[in-house]
């Protein structure tokens, strides 16, 4: 399903936000609690914002059902990239039911077989980042089309890109506000909020897959080995592409 496209004046939304005042709002907002966020951003930006919900990862869930309870209306996206897990549809479908979301799916512009006929079998294998921009990047990038802001479920503690994400950014990549709002939080407290408040969560968790992206692309991992280890093994990349701008870190990594 694909958005009607609006203009957003990229630039004006740009002269709204400066970054002395992303900065400013960002430490405001640093160490509150993620529904004082996700508060903030509604008022600030309703109905020109989005969240993105993977159904892959305990944070993006988590923020969901904190989402809901504030905004019921809240509008959720995902990317469909046509291969993802089984259990990440399982999941949509669950959380379709229990919180009456609407989720927009995203996809590329190629079908898996004109990506094929274009770039060759099996393009994961030999040029992910291709493959993740054709996937991913793109069709995030027209997730965003007609918002002003974007919520996301990054935390610091995921790795070395991660670290510097700051409660609200610029993104520059895709030219509009985004907010993390647990940013702050580590992985034990997204677990501890999915357990209290019974968040229906990816089952693949629960057989050794702590971070999950497309399956050709997502190993299982040993317990206690690094969450992010499980991806894209035996290449360099870490991330996706859709996060690779905010932080100073995530830019020199882009
Ligand atoms: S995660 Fe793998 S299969 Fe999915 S879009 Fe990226 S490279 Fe392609």
């Amino acid at each position: 399903m694909t958005k009607a496209i609006s203009a957003i004046d990229r630039e004006a939304l740009r002269r709204a936000w400066p970054q002395e005042r992303l900065e400013r709002v960002s430490q405001d907002l640093e160490g509150r609690p993620p529904q004082e966020v996700l508060a903030w951003a509604f008022k600030e930006f309703s109905p020109r914002i989005t969240l993105a919900c993977s159904f892959g990862g305990i944070s993006g869930m988590a923020l969901l059902d904190m989402a809901v309870k504030i905004n019921p209306a809240v509008r959720v996206f995902y990317l469909d990239t046509d291969y993802l897990f089984p259990e990440t549809y399982q999941l949509r479908d669950e959380a379709i039911r229990r919180y009456g979301i609407r989720p927009e799916g995203f996809k590329s512009l190629l079908t898996t077989k004109e990506q094929a006929q274009k770039h060759g079998e099996a393009l994961w294998g030999r040029d992910p980042d291709l493959c993740c921009q054709l996937r991913k990047v793109e069709p995030n990038g027209r997730a965003m089309a007609s918002e002003e802001a974007w919520i996301a479920g990054l935390r610091r503690d995921q790795g070395e890109t991660r670290k510097s994400v700051g409660i609200v950014e610029w993104d520059s990549q895709f030219q509009l506000v985004k907010i993390n709002p647990l940013a702050t939080w580590t992985e034990a407290q997204v677990w501890d909020y999915i357990i209290k408040n019974q968040v229906p969560y990816n089952t693949l968790h629960d057989r050794g897959y702590p971070s999950l992206g497309c399956y050709p692309c997502t190993k299982a991992v040993a317990p206690g080995a690094d969450s992010r280890s499980g991806r894209w093994v035996g290449f360099e990349k870490t991330e996706c592409g859709i996060h690779t701008s905010g932080s100073p870190e995530a830019e020199k990594a882009s």
